[in-house]
């Protein structure tokens, strides 16, 4: 019987490169193995991601396995539930319906396959321990994310208050640096979130898995991986199970989904032209969108730090669905005042060719975990501008712990002229400033000399000998 090993992603973009880069390097060293993907209908899934699945189903590897639709119920209504918190719900709900299907599938698939393992970065239930196949958790975030979610079930028991109402009071996670309760993961500053117990019960699962396999490496994030490795974040008694770190797995630069082509070859040329290192990349992953207001700072920014920069923007409304007229949401003359020193790109970009171009200086991120080692693998310096998930925790590791980034700071505006409802943003100063300070100041210089240090870690970390050559060496040994 062939060997597989069955991989179940998340919903989104970056847990599906990630699962193909995990699957595609499993195939690299043991092409004797088949790799099954389990692709589960959500209604929150974008084109992107299936535009994505058709590229890499062109190649073969892997296999991709649709689960059946499923209808969720509506969320009930929750008057206590604004609308974000609605449509989360309704997430966890659909992946909560989808077990069964999982099930189904790891029985199918067991009939014509030795199923080595099953490796998820949803959370593996319980219910998966019926088909007696080995379990593996993914995580597609950092050690030090992952140290908090380990250390949930200890804090959970520590207070009764909710992350919001604990706001400013520093928390101590093994492994991080001081961090602040209002910056944990959104979907759970409250006790009442779906989220919050989505991750609670993650906490508490995984400790009784095979392993816990993560994209990062030694040298990155050294006093996390060592807080997890040696049980410190996990609740009194409680064995670790094994440590798996195997990154950095990033995509790769070929695989330019969601870019038509005029959009890649446009932005390429055009850092062709561009002087080495000159270049500020702003991008923001694939669902960070910004309001008319706070485009129209970063513009002003942009253009007074007198910088050359790629400018990756998404509609205010619609994010990455529809692409912006970028006339009537930028600055008026802004387009023509920059574009000898600028380009302006709508929506979606071949990020990772970007990074990659040595044109590139810096990077301005929201810092999604993949876009962090996409810049970490080609040694390009951040300015941290964290939006949603669990962004705010690793703006402050990349900050403090790492030492790659510099942080953009928020001011409180009201929403609109006369209207007392306050919102946060980053002035245009600011952004000139880091901008600035990332591209010509010393500060920067010090960023990209650690950065191109890190690049150079990240590949030994790989190459034969290295530590996550060793880590998914033993991954592998532990199916047999
Ligand atoms: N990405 C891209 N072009 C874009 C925006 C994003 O290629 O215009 C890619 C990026 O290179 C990364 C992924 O999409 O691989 C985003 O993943 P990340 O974890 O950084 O952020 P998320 O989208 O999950 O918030």
């Amino acid at each position: 019987m062939k060997e597989t090993v069955v991989l179940y992603p998340a919903p989104g973009f970056h847990h599906m490169v990630s699962m193909v880069e995990l699957g595609k390097l499993i195939i690299q060293h043991h092409p004797d193995f088949s790799i099954t993907i389990l692709v589960a209908s959500t209604p929150s899934e974008t084109s992107t991601t299936s535009s994505y699945i058709n590229l890499i189903s062109n190649t073969n590897l892997p296999i991709f396995f649709s689960l059946p639709s499923i209808n969720p119920p509506p969320p009930p209504p929750n008057q206590d539930l604004h609308e974000t918190q609605q449509r989360v719900a309704s997430a966890f709900q659909s992946i909560r319906l989808n077990v069964p299907h999982v099930l189904d599938a790891l029985r199918a698939i067991s009939l014509s396959s030795s199923v080595l393992a099953f490796i998820t970065s949803l959370n593996p239930f319980s219910d998966y321990d019926l088909i007696h196949i080995p379990i593996y958790f993914y995580f597609t975030s950092c050690a030090s994310a992952l140290s908090f979610f380990l250390h949930l079930p200890t804090i959970h028991n520590q207070t009764s208050k909710s992350f919001k109402e604990l706001n400013e009071t520093l928390l101590d996670i093994p492994g991080l640096p001081p961090i602040k309760a209002s910056q944990m993961p959104q979907p759970m500053l409250h006790r009442e979130d779906p989220g919050y117990h989505y991750f609670l019960d993650l906490g508490s699962r995984l400790p009784k898995l095979k392993g816990i396999i993560v994209n990062t490496f030694d040298s990155l994030e050294p006093h996390a991986i060592k807080a997890i490795a040696d049980g410190a974040c996990f609740p009194k008694g409680v064995v670790p199970p094994p440590l798996y770190c195997i990154g950095p797995l990033i995509t790769d630069a070929k695989d330019r989904a969601g870019t038509s082509y005029d959009a890649s070859s446009e932005c390429l040329a055009w850092l062709d032209g561009q002087p080495i290192r000159s270049v500020v990349f702003l991008c923001f992953g694939s669902r960070g969108k910004f309001s008319e207001a706070q485009l129209e700072r970063m513009a002003f920014g942009l253009e007074m730090s007198n910088q050359r920069f790629l400018w990756v923007v998404k509609s205010p409304d619609q994010g990455s669905v529809t692409e912006p007229d970028l006339e009537v949401i930028l600055p008026k003359g802004f387009l023509e005042r920059t574009k000898e020193r600028a380009l302006v790109v709508k929506a979606w970009a071949p990020q990772n060719a970007i990074l990659r171009h040595e044109s590139v200086g810096g990077f301005v991120t929201h810092c999604g975990w993949n876009s962090v080692l996409e810049a970490v693998s080609y040694g390009v310096p951040m300015v941290v501008w964290p939006l949603y998930a669990e962004q705010h925790l690793n703006a402050v590791v990349l900050v403090e712990e790492m030492k790659l980034a510099i942080p953009i700071n928020m001011a409180t505006y009201n929403s609109k002229e006369g209207n007392k409802e306050e919102v946060l943003m980053v002035s245009a100063e600011e952004v000139e400033k880091k901008v600035r300070q990332l591209m010509e100041l010393e500060d920067g210089k010090v960023l990209r000399e650690r950065s191109l240090d890190m690049r150079v870690m990240a590949t030994a970390a790989r190459t034969k000998g290295g530590s996550s050559f060793t880590a998914f060496s033993r991954l592998v040994a532990s199916w047999k």
